[in-house]
């Protein structure tokens, strides 16, 4: 990966990034080239609510999730997802 200013600060801990493998290879990879490698990091609807989020969030929350920003950070928060595990 070429050295980019506008990489997301999150990459080093952030499952997407890090693991890359969501429902196949491709399309960790595209959520990389789209959002983790790009200035669009700012759009990512993850790196978005974690700056409000007490939790970590999980893998299942992807940077164009359905869900608004105020619901990710309303589940992550409330352990949402913790249940589900
Ligand atoms: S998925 Fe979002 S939060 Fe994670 S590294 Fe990529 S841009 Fe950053």
């Amino acid at each position: 990966m070429e050295t980019n200013i506008n990489i997301c600060p999150k990459v080093a801990k952030c499952p997407i990034f890090q693991e890359g493998v969501l429902i196949n290879k491709l399309t960790g990879e595209s959520y990389k080239n789209l959002y983790c490698t790009r200035e669009r990091h700012a759009e990512c609807k993850r790196f978005i609510a974690s700056k409000q989020c007490t939790k970590p969030i999980p893998v299942n929350v992807l940077p164009n999730s359905f869900l608004s920003i105020e619901e990710i950070v309303k589940r992550v928060n409330e352990g949402y997802w913790d249940k589900k595990k």
